[in-house]
């Protein structure tokens, strides 16, 4: 293996190949000759099916996903914007979803039944999402209602859940959140009844109910699917105000307060601005704390010469370094992680999606069963209807 020559910032992000860091073995050179990243072919055979798709294509990108997808995409943003820019557009025949499959879920919801919303790679999916199940919700309120406590718990679920759940949640007379409003609606639930089942993110229950609402830690009680009565005494159960769902996000639980004490020691006054889905630990040692359109616009208005380690995703991060040379902005952690499900769609499967649609074949099509859609869009309404901030991931 070879190793390092060039000196290495503190901050920079390293790219494989380009200089590397032997504490945390970033960015280490490959020993063989790489590929490029991208076939130059298929950027050409992405812009020509895309020319002769026209108005009929529409392409979204999730702010996590790759540069090279990116490119491509006629919106970018967080999950809910990138759904609420579908619904505004009912002239599109086609919606290509560079996101996961919660996301393009949320499209067809919000689109109009005569829209196709396809997801390049249906192995993009979600960890957090998959954490809970429908039939997994089911059994945790029957357990509350036989302890005689569904009738006071509102449901509230994350953007970043299946159908299923959101319409499990509109069923039971709760609403969806998102990064940004939670709070709003987790007030909203505590004026509809006693107590919050909160789906399936716990971090982002937790810290919304500790730092905005003002709960303690132990009114928060952890409900684990895979225990019988979510491994919770009949007294946990009653006096808990927020049951957090046992779920996490892969990418953005592992940043530590570890992680945040080494930035902080290796760059004096480096601002640590991480998303509300970290660990509530990570979170308190934190400077600022929000979704990632409020990482994106805290940035964006930071001082030239400023300094920022950021936990979220690393596409994200790196594109927010390249976008803004005159301000050092680093990973979090000193290893990298990107989404992995995020990261199925690259440019060979949207390639294949939009030449399959110049073929006349619309591959990979997310549909929503009627009923399951019909509860889903009553949980998203509700949140539309309450008043707060905008709805972003
Ligand atoms: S970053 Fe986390 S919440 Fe977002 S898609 Fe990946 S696993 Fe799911």
């Amino acid at each position: 293996m070879t190793t390092t020559s060039a000196p290495v910032s503190t901050l920079a992000l390293l790219l494989l190949g380009q200089s590397s860091d032997l504490v945390s073995e970033r960015g280490v050179d490959c020993p063989g000759v790489l590929p490029p990243a991208s076939d130059p072919d298929l950027v050409e055979r992405a812009t020509a099916a895309k020319a002769a798709l026209g108005d009929s294509v529409f392409i979204l990108g999730h702010h996590y996903q790759r540069d090279e997808v990116m490119a491509f995409a006629d919106a970018t943003g967080d999950s809910f914007k990138l759904a609420r820019i579908a619904a505004e557009r009912p002239d599109v025949e086609n919606i290509v979803f560079c996101g996961v499959h919660f996301m393009a879920e949320s499209a067809d919801i919000l689109t109009g039944p005569d829209q196709r919303v396809l997801l390049p790679d249906l192995a993009a999916g979600c960890s957090m999402a998959d954490m809970a199940a429908r039939d997994q919700v089911d059994r945790a309120w029957a357990t509350l209602r036989e302890a005689g406590l569904s009738a006071g718990t509102i449901p509230v679920t994350y953007m970043n859940s299946s159908a299923a759940i959101k319409s499990f949640t509109g069923e039971h007379a709760g609403a969806v959140c998102t990064s940004s409003n939670a709070a709003a609606v987790m007030r909203w639930a505590f004026e509809q009844g006693q107590r919050i089942l909160f789906l399936p993110d716990q971090h982002l229950g937790r810290n919304t109910a500790v730092r905005d609402l003002g709960l303690s830690l132990s009114d928060c009680a952890v409900y684990d699917p895979r225990l019988p009565d979510g491994g919770l005494t009949r007294s946990e159960l009653t006096d808990a105000k927020v049951l957090l769902w046992r779920g996490h996000c892969s990418v953005h639980a592992r940043f530590t307060t570890d992680s945040v004490a080494q930035v902080r020691e290796r760059v004096p006054g480096i601002q640590v601005l991480v998303h509300p889905e970290c660990q509530h630990d990570v979170v308190l040692a934190a400077d600022f704390v929000g979704s990632t359109e409020f990482i994106i616009a805290t940035i964006e208005a930071a001082p030239a010469g400023s300094s920022w380690a950021i936990g979220t995703e690393l596409n994200l991060v790196r594109r927010l370094a390249s976008a803004h040379p005159d301000k050092h902005v680093t990973f979090l952690d000193r290893t990298v992680c990107y989404c992995s499900t995020m990261n199925r769609i690259d440019l060979p499967h949207l390639v294949w999606t939009l030449e399959s649609l110049v073929a006349g074949r619309a591959v990979n099509r997310i549909t929503v069963e009627v009923e399951t859609a019909k509860w889903a869009r009553v949980a998203l309404d509700r949140m539309l209807a309450m008043p707060g901030p905008s709805a972003r991931d």
